[in-house]
């Protein structure tokens, strides 16, 4: 609940040789934090410790640099959750936090196509589930930041998609904006297999994974011979106590000779980032933000996300 986080005042040390200030202007608020506050090992990040300073994507500018950037720098990466910051630049061979190109346009854009959900969605979606033309995509969570990213990605890779989200607004606009033919509720976790068995009769070749629970039960009971899935979260049991609660059909992945492809964001980076950014820059998609205003408000940004109110990637800006 946004009353479990606490906003402090604190002042900065001075910026010290070979360190930056840095003035935060935009922060992402995403669905790996809840796992964050779990007990240690429910995710693939440490747990934050209660009482101690949290961290995110964000996105500032350097207004005082004692160290290796230029005042005025746009810099990217996992920074406090605050308006203002000191940081110790890093080495050149270090990949991020890193300093965006001077003529960047909308800065903010590098929280979401051209930076962590982008990268997702293209991992995922391009790098390893490599939709074919005419093969059938099931995206779950699919108006969310990397939900619709990734039906995107898999439209233009000539895919039919059929794509879950939980309510009627956010299906039209995958409809009207997105041009999915197919659209399902995956709030319903009772009713999907049967919608999903509609929509897909001749079942599934691949599932891009966002939600976990009965409609990743059900995604697996749809999938074709030799069918993949790739497994990109799981948000819809990340307030649950039990970390590791599995379809229980996971079987049924042998028997099929299916791929099942879990990846994670962190660790990818260096190998991938520069033929990302290479084809994500070609990107002329849709990648609405949903902006939120003010450091007061992360919390409750924060919190919305498992309401699952706004459409595309929601941001923070402070300034
Ligand atoms: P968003 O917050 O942008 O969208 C998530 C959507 O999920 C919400 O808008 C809501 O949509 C739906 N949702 C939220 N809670 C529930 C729930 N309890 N039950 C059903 N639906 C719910 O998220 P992202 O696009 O940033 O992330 C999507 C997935 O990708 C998450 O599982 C996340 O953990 C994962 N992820 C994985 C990464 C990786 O490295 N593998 C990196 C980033 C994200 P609606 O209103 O339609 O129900």
């Amino acid at each position: 609940m946004p009353t479990d986080f606490t906003l402090r005042e604190v002042s900065l040390p001075s910026c010290s040789l070979g360190q930056v200030e840095l003035e935060l202007h935009w922060l992402s608020v995403d669905p790996y934090m809840r796992t964050r506050m779990q007990p240690e090992g429910y995710g693939y990040l440490a747990k934050w410790q209660p009482g101690a300073p949290l961290s995110a994507w964000g996105l500032g500018r350097i207004i005082r640099s004692r160290g290796r950037w230029r005042e005025g720098d746009w810099v990217v990466g996992h920074l406090p959750v605050a308006d203002r910051t000191i940081l110790t630049t890093p080495e050149p061979a270090d990949l991020l936090p890193f300093c965006l190109p001077a003529c960047t346009p909308a800065p903010e854009r590098w929280l979401h196509e051209r930076g962590m959900t982008g990268f997702t969605a293209w991992l995922g979606m391009r790098h390893y589930g490599r939709p074919r033309p005419g093969e059938t995509v099931l995206v779950s969570a699919a108006t969310g930041a990397v939900g619709s990213l990734a039906v995107q990605l898999a439209q233009r890779a000539g895919a039919r998609v059929i794509a879950g989200a939980g309510s009627a607004t956010k299906r039209a606009w995958l409809r009207e904006a997105l041009g999915v033919s197919a659209t399902l509720d995956d709030r319903d976790a009772e009713g999907f297999a049967a919608q999903l068995a509609k929509a897909a009769p001749e079942g599934l070749d691949l599932d891009f994974e966002n939600l976990g629970g009965a409609i990743f039960a059900a995604a697996i009971d749809c999938l074709r011979p030799g069918g993949r899935v790739m497994l990109c979260g799981m948000i819809s049991q990340y307030n649950d106590s039990d970390p590791r609660r599995a379809p229980p059909n996971l079987v049924r992945l042998q028997r099929l000779g299916a791929k099942l492809m879990p990846f994670v964001v962190p660790g990818h980076e260096a190998e991938h980032w520069a033929r990302f950014q290479a084809e994500m820059a070609e990107f002329e998609g849709l990648a609405p933000l949903d902006v939120i205003d003010g450091l007061a408000a992360w919390p409750r940004a924060l919190c919305g996300l498992f309401t699952g109110k706004g459409i595309g990637k929601r941001v923070v800006r402070l300034r």
